[in-house]
């Protein structure tokens, strides 16, 4: 991993737009034609989480709409300043639940890998916006550890591969991790957490796709999609490709008010999400991160929109709508 300046011209297409992404609230504003003075109220957030976000899903935003749904969930708000109560840095209690670093075990059969810190986009509502891990790497001891940690514990028969966003890391880095889990006879099938093919769906190369394909268990990419406008044809075209060599496409959202708590929002986003060939899996009530309260829908809401939604659309369309609670043995269902 030393060798990233030397291989500048063996980038691929994916970090030469990683490269591009827009940092500055300002050249933001200016390419989506927004108000300066607008902006600029708004722009000291950067400081308490830089801003991150890709061309490719700059482009999917509708110019001089400063409520574009897809601007509110990275665009940095003077709202995340709020000190809300029972908002706090580590909601989910992630270090006290790591046995070895960089590895999750809090639900039986499964494990979770903190396989690279940092994402190509920054999500202003994500959990993780106080982590200290931006420039985390697995290495090969870190990966020795797992393994032995895995093959200690025979109930475990998945490993998802998460972050950050793992596919931030190389292709040969995330084939050679997972060649190395799935050498282990106790894993039935592996999992890719990863938001990076939404703003920059290049990064779903075929080099990686057949490398993928070839391993010995079943692949599924669990995506993250909040709103309909994300599902680009782009988008559609590369997950075409990969469902073709048999990996299959789930996705997660996160409810997030003024960007997707309508009925009307929820239900062009998994009809959006199914014609390109992706399941809907989660619908996660946001977790409790301070700085993020203002994207916060309440339960009674979220409730009744969940099931308004089982009235509109097939049972295979409806995700589960769930959220996470430090020390359960899975993610508890709303109810
Ligand atoms: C969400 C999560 C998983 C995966 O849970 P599934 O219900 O199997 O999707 C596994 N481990 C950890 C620590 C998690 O947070
Ligand atoms: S891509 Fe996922 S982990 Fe990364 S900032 Fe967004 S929500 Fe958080």
């Amino acid at each position: 991993m030393a060798d990233h300046a030397f291989n500048i011209q063996l980038q691929s297409s994916w970090q030469r737009e990683l490269a591009q992404s827009f940092t500055s609230p300002q050249a933001l504003a200016d390419y989506l034609q927004l108000p300066a003075d607008w902006v600029t109220a708004h722009e000291s957030a950067r400081s308490l989480f830089p801003m991150r976000v890709p061309k490719p899903f700059a482009a999917l935003m509708e110019p001089g709409n400063t409520q574009d749904p897809l601007l509110l969930q990275v665009l940095p708000q003077s709202d995340e300043f709020a000190q809300v109560p029972g908002y706090s840095t580590d909601p989910l209690d992630e270090k006290n639940a790591s046995q070895i670093p960089g590895l999750l075990h809090k639900y039986k059969s499964r494990v979770l890998v903190i396989f690279r810190g940092g994402c190509a986009v920054n999500c202003r509502y994500c959990f993780r916006r106080h982590f200290p891990y931006q420039e985390h790497h697995i290495s090969k001891s870190d990966l020795d550890h797992m393994c032995d940690y895995i093959a200690q514990h025979p109930d475990i028969n998945e490993v998802i591969l998460s972050g950050g966003d793992p596919l931030m890391a190389s292709d040969a880095h995330v084939v050679d991790a997972l060649h190395r889990f799935t050498a282990l006879a106790q894993i039935r099938r592996v999992r890719i957490h990863t938001r990076l093919p939404v703003v920059i769906p290049q990064r779903l190369t075929s080099d990686l796709g057949d490398a993928l394909s070839s391993l010995p268990v079943p692949v599924t990419m669990v995506l993250h999609i909040n709103h309909a406008h994300e599902v680009s044809t782009e988008l559609s075209d590369f997950v075409a490709q990969w469902r073709q060599r048999g990996i299959h496409f789930l996705n997660q959202s996160v409810l997030l008010k003024a960007i997707n708590d309508s009925l009307d929002a929820q239900i062009a986003l998994h009809e959006a999400v199914f014609r390109a060939g992706i399941l809907p899996y989660y619908l996660h009530q946001l977790d409790p991160v301070s700085g993020a309260a203002h994207f916060a829908v309440d339960d009674a809401k979220a409730l009744k929109l969940h099931q308004q939604m089982q009235s509109q659309l097939p049972g295979f369309l409806v995700p589960t709508l769930v959220r996470e609670l430090a020390g359960e043995p899975n993610k508890t269902p709303l109810r």
